[in-house]
């Protein structure tokens, strides 16, 4: 039979696991497996050819129980209703776990941004804004970055909201500029928590850090800071690195400045000097101690998880392994630090520009650091505490911790 690889199938195989485990009423059970609410919308575009195309997106505001929705909004061309579900329900039990109060959302453009000007883009943005402006807000749902979006997205649809609505309203979305209120460390905050979490997790192994082997997929915000950061915090020698293009690989390590240098000539990691050019199954199939999925869902899988070689997987992107996988690494004994732990650090630097906006004034980089790093430290020790006390793997550790806590706020408000 072949794998399931619907996103939203695997969001809810994982919740069932863990419901089994927890013992979880059949009632709350049934609740917390749909989303609250959810939207579709048809947004016209004026092109600059002066042709108008519609474009697709959603929004879904999985779970608010424990505060405001709170989720990025990506624009892709293979965006789908099940993707934005899945990812809205990831972000509802990553609040949990690095216990933020917000509650999880997700929305979701189907757009190749790539192909579009600045001009249509910036009509795009505006128009999701539109569309979607009465059922987001501070106390609602709150937007933010996520893979194709970026803090020039989230000018023009924080704009957007504030023209429409006549004020000033910051915080209605995270990851903006700091001009317009974004915090200090928001753009390396999801690579920066995911690095506390592999230094925790590193000390439990027994594995030293200090010239120990990393390959790296994807490149964008999350994945250029994770190499960065690897490199120059934990001292990791990062030995390949792939994108949508491809994959580079150099025996003695990739340096940030020389990939970056490359990105900014060619807007993708071949061709990096002195690099050798492989492809993304090799990346993943390294023999390193750890694996960095930093780009999309589904790439380790039933199909290639037995060649999987690493030690450690630092789930940096969102829904990267299938329950499949997560099998066969179980057998083989792999430490995994799953996606909604992994990468809960860009949502809790957003939960700290919501309370920076709301009270209007602003901390330095050093103390969003700290404070970041005492929040997942702290989540990082409850999974793991977790997975020893139970027996069970970390992911479903996650889990068990996330959905305890979603269940509680439900409960205490009597919806079940
Ligand atoms: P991004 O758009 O900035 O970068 C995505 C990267 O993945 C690009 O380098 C792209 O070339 C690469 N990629 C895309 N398709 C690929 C493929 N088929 N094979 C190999 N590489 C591919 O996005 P991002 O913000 O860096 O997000 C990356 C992941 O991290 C996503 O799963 C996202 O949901 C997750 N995440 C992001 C944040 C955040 O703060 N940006 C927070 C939490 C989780």
């Amino acid at each position: 039979m072949t794998e399931n690889l619907n996103p939203f199938a695997i969001a809810q195989a994982q919740l069932d696991k863990a419901a089994g485990i927890l013992q979880l009423d059949a009632d709350m059970h049934a609740f917390l497996r749909e989303p609250m609410r959810e939207f579709h919308f048809s947004i016209p575009v004026r092109m600059d050819n002066g042709r108008t195309e519609t474009f697709k997106a959603f929004r879904v505001q999985y779970n608010d129980a424990r505060g405001p929705a709170k989720g990025g909004i990506r624009f892709h061309p293979d965006e789908t209703i099940d993707t934005v579900r899945a990812l809205a329900a990831w972000m509802t039990w990553k609040t949990a776990v690095c216990d933020v109060p917000l509650g999880g959302g997700k929305g979701g453009v189907v757009c190749n941004p790539r192909n579009l000007s600045a001009g249509e883009l910036e009509r795009l943005s505006r128009g999701y804004m539109r569309a979607v402006s009465r059922f987001v807000g501070l106390k609602q749902d709150v937007p933010a970055p996520d893979v194709g979006s970026n803090p020039q997205i989230m000018s023009w649809m924080l704009d957007e909201y504030e023209t429409i609505h006549g004020y000033h309203e910051p915080g209605v979305i995270t990851g903006k500029p700091l001009l317009l209120g974004g915090s200090a460390g928001r753009t390396p905050a999801t690579a920066m928590g995911g690095m506390v979490t592999i230094r925790e997790a590193a000390k439990l192994l027994g594995m030293n850090l200090k010239g120990a082997t990393a390959a790296i997929q994807g490149y964008g915000n999350v994945g250029s800071f994770a190499h960065k950061l690897a490199y120059e915090m934990l001292g990791l020698k990062i030995v390949a690195i792939g994108d949508e293009f491809g994959a580079i690989y150099k025996e003695d390590g990739l340096t940030p400045a020389e990939v970056s240098a490359q990105m900014r000539r060619a807007g993708k990691v071949g061709g990096t000097p002195g690099s050798q050019e492989i492809n993304n199954a090799q990346l993943l199939e390294m023999p390193v101690d750890i694996l960095i999925p930093a780009a999309i869902e589904n790439q380790l899988t039933g199909a290639n998880a037995d060649r999987i070689q690493a030690k450690l997987i630092a789930e940096l992107a969102n829904g990267p392994t299938t329950p499949e996988a997560d099998q066969i690494f179980k057998q083989k004994g792999i430490y995994i630090i799953p996606d909604f732990l992994c990468n809960a650090g860009g949502v809790s630097v957003s939960y700290f520009e919501m309370v920076q906006n709301s009270y209007g004034y602003y901390w330095t980089e050093e103390l969003v650091q700290e404070r970041l790093d005492q929040k997942m430290t702290t989540a990082f020790h409850a999974v793991h505490n977790m997975a020893e006390e139970r027996g069970i793997e970390t992911r479903m550790a996650a889990y068990l911790v996330a959905v305890n806590r979603v269940a509680e706020a439900v409960r205490a408000r009597g919806w079940v």
